[in-house]
């Protein structure tokens, strides 16, 4: 039986983070695994308090205290049975998750000063030290019915879906146009944050449980929509939100000034060895860089430059650190690695200059009022521009959804801003405007979380299963 006061004498643990000397050189994850007792003793400071707000705030609402009793009493096996009832990715999205804005934040101890129950590393070592131990997903009672469903998109809302649809029985077939599944996870997400490995197991476990990847197959090009539902009973689109937004600034397009995205993807595939041929693989070694942007994707591009050995990296965002959008964790975690952050600053051009260098002109900001959605907005200062001079300049504004080309033909409709417009609930959640196909994740929500991709992946099999009722 654990000490009610256990809170009190045992503080919070969330593993042992390497060092930044040694981490800032290398890509492997940064939090060492919790070793059985000291998940047990974390777990043990849950206060079990009657109204878990931690399970409000969990966007998957992962049944947290229940699990944490399992670990506490060392029943791993269904600790990780218990997990996977609501979570399709649980030891991803207890390494990506941004527990300090979910589970975490909402903690009774954190609020009360105690230091919250670190959540996500015991969410990670449950499925982590199960799947070593020899457990899988019980696929023993699953009546497989004929029906087949077709999911573009690897990534976790694709995952999520075709993990709820193997358990009911209908057989997923996922396509991507990626080499490896897991969308951002794998070609997004560096790997001092998630290592590959866990994602190339989680395929092995879905395999398993009898899910088909087809990858390098891109639907539209090597595919068409039309074979796709001639082949299967209905369709899921999990396919993400990739459209880069500029900043609408001088010189943006300037040689030397990089997209987030493609600089993230093209490191990891030269860490995997994949890089395809005739793509220059891209170094910021002994650079002068500057990202622009204060989100999970600038701080990853940021973290990225250390590692592969910039001189300098500065990271300029123009709202102020209390109000930028990224894990205050990962902001932290830069921090620590050497990289420096000037806020409140906005871009206000980039010139080319003779020799190859840039240099970036940037303007102070002030907070504004709030918005109509409570966000406050950065005014710019007049006569406060500064010019910083760099070799490279990373931009990572986030990106947005838009309509692939068939929508149109198949009825799909989007909003203003590109997101594929769903039913919110009813009796066939997610369903869009053709009554086959199904949409869900960052092409309906705009760029988000992976737990609210797994949500929705998941919420969009229950509304698919429900529409095969009624056909
Ligand atoms: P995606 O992960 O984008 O997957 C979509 C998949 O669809 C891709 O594999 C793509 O190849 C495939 N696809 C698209 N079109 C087609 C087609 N026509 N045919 C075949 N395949 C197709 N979230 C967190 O919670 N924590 C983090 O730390 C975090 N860090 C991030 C870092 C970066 C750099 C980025 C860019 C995002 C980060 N996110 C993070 C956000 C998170 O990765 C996304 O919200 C999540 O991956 C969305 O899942 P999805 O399944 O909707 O889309
Ligand atoms: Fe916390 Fe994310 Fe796990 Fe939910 S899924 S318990 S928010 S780490």
């Amino acid at each position: 039986m654990s000490d009610v006061f256990q809170f009190m004498k045992l503080s919070r643990n969330p593993g042992d983070k390497i060092d930044a000397s040694v981490r800032k050189i290398e890509f492997k994850e940064i939090y060492q695994p919790l070793h059985a007792v000291d998940a047990a003793d974390q777990a043990g400071r849950c206060l079990s308090c009657g109204n878990p707000y931690c399970e409000w705030q969990c966007p998957v609402h992962n049944y947290i205290p229940n699990w944490l009793k399992l670990v506490e009493e060392g029943r791993l096996f269904e600790a990780a049975e218990l997990s996977h009832q609501t979570n399709s990715l649980p030891e991803i999205c207890g390494r990506v998750c941004p527990q300090d804005r979910l589970c975490e934040g909402a903690c009774t101890l954190d609020q009360g000063g105690f230091g919250a129950v670190s959540i996500g590393s015991i969410e990670k070592y449950i499925t982590d030290e199960a799947f070593k131990a020899g457990w899988r997903p019980d696929m023993s009672k699953v009546v497989w019915t004929d029906k087949t469903v077709g999911v573009i998109g690897a990534g976790p809302a694709g995952l999520a879906c075709a993990d709820v649809l193997a358990r009911n029985g209908v057989k997923p077939v996922v396509y991507d146009r990626y080499e490896e599944i897991g969308g951002l996870l794998t070609f997004g997400i560096p790997e001092f944050k998630l290592e590959k490995e866990v994602i190339r197991r989680r395929r092995e476990i879905m395999e398993g449980m009898g899910v088909r990847f087809v990858l390098n197959t891109e639907v539209g090009k090597d595919i068409s929509i039309d074979k796709l539902l001639k082949q299967h009973d209905s369709v899921f689109m999990g396919m993400g939100a990739y459209k880069y937004m500029k900043g609408g600034f001088q010189g943006e397009d300037s040689p030397g000034v990089l997209e987030a995205l493609p600089y993230l993807v093209n490191n990891v595939r030269q860490n995997l060895g994949t890089l395809p041929k005739g793509e220059v693989p891209v170094s910021m070694r002994g650079k002068r860089v500057m990202v622009l942007g204060g989100g999970d994707t600038a701080m990853d591009c940021n973290r990225t430059a250390i590692r592969q050995g910039a001189k300098r990296v500065i990271c300029a965002y123009r709202r102020d650190e209390a109000n930028m959008p990224g894990s205050k964790r990962e902001v932290a975690n830069a921090r620590e690695e050497g990289v420096q952050f000037l806020w409140n600053r906005q871009p206000i051009a980039i010139e080319p200059m003779i020799g190859g260098t840039l240099a970036v002109k940037l303007a102070e900001t002030r907070l504004g009022p709030p918005d109509a959605k409570g966000r406050r907005n950065a005014e710019v200062a007049p006569d406060s521009e500064e010019i910083i001079e760099c070799d490279h300049v990373i931009i990572a504004f986030g990106f947005q959804a838009e309509a692939a080309g068939w929508f149109e033909a198949q009825g799909i409709h989007t909003a203003g801003n590109g997101r594929t417009l769903v039913q919110a609930g009813g009796k066939h959640p997610y369903q869009t405007d053709n009554p086959k196909i199904f949409a869900g994740g960052d092409m309906v929500r705009g760029a988000d979380l992976v737990v609210r991709a797994v949500f929705e992946g998941r919420q969009a099999a229950e509304g698919i299963l429900g529409y095969f009722d009624c056909v």
